[in-house]
């Protein structure tokens, strides 16, 4: 028996990187889920690839008419939420000094405030045992050059969780923050190009890391099937890092 046997599952930002082998992994332990993404075809591959018990359902998680169009879809399928990942998100590389209003916009807008109506349009659909799983990253509790903007955006997703732990009280839905240290994604992959070359930017998150690695996006789904399922049955408004050691040392 699979550890999400029977539950079902939403992944924003489903069809690539952290999101998709989320969602490949919640599959094998026995979950139906829905990924959403902005991009169709890259949807329409990652359900391929995923291969069965998943619906893609296209959409922007800053825009509250898509989130409605994806809840709608989960209703009318299964009726019922037991595991939410709020995963979508992005950051831009830009140093105080560069920073745009528009590259402002855009980070707060998908990380923060898609983020936020994610989780609350979700909550009808939800129920006592249920638990939502919050991406963060190191980078809202360290310091890293030209990427303050999505840093601070990830800060604020640590206390979204702690307050909405608070705010769930006495509903048996827990919400824990998932945060990441470098992971070989296509996101990452595009931010070492933008920094200068992948291997460089690669290699000086190799010597901050105490194991000695990027991550892959395999090591950090394990993890958010830990938070996603009743192994963590103890833990809400926490934050859990999956980075290799390089924010705790
Ligand atoms: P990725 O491969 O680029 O995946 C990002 C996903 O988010 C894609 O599926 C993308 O799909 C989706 N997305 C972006 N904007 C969206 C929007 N407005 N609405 C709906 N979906 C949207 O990146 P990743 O590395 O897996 O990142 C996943 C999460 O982990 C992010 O929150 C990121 O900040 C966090 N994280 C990553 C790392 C790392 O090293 N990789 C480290 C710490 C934290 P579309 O483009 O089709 O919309």
């Amino acid at each position: 028996m699979g550890k999400l046997t029977g539950k079902v599952a939403v992944v924003t930002g489903g069809n690539s990187g952290l999101g998709l082998a989320t969602a490949k992994l919640f599959v094998s332990e026995g979950a139906y889920v829905y990924i959403t993404g902005r991009r169709q075809e890259e949807l329409d591959k990652a359900v391929k690839e995923i291969g069965g018990n998943v619906t893609g359902v296209q959409g922007d998680v800053s825009k509250l008419a898509d989130l409605d169009r994806l809840y709608a879809a989960v209703k009318a399928g299964h009726g019922r939420i037991d595991v939410l990942v709020a995963n979508a998100g992005l950051g831009t590389l830009e140093p105080l000094g560069h920073i745009t209003e528009e590259a402002y916009y855009l980070t707060f807008d998908v990380n923060v405030k898609g983020t936020i109506f994610t989780v609350q349009k979700a909550l009808p659909l939800m129920q006592a045992g249920g638990s939502i799983i919050v991406t963060g990253s190191t980078a809202g509790v360290t310091g890293t050059p030209a990427f303050s903007t999505y840093s601070a955006s990830k800060a604020a997703i640590r206390n979204l969780a702690r307050s909405w732990a608070l705010d769930l009280k006495g509903t048996g839905i827990r919400v824990n923050v998932l945060s990441p240290g470098a992971t070989d994604t296509p996101a990452l992959r595009h931010l070492g190009e933008l920094a200068g070359g992948k291997d460089a930017l690669y290699a000086s998150f190799v010597s901050q890391t105490p194991l000695g690695r990027v991550s892959d996006p395999e090591d950090v789904a394990a993890v958010t099937l830990f938070l996603a399922s009743n192994d963590s049955r103890s833990m809400t408004g926490s934050e859990v890092f999956a980075d290799g050691g390089s924010a705790q040392v």
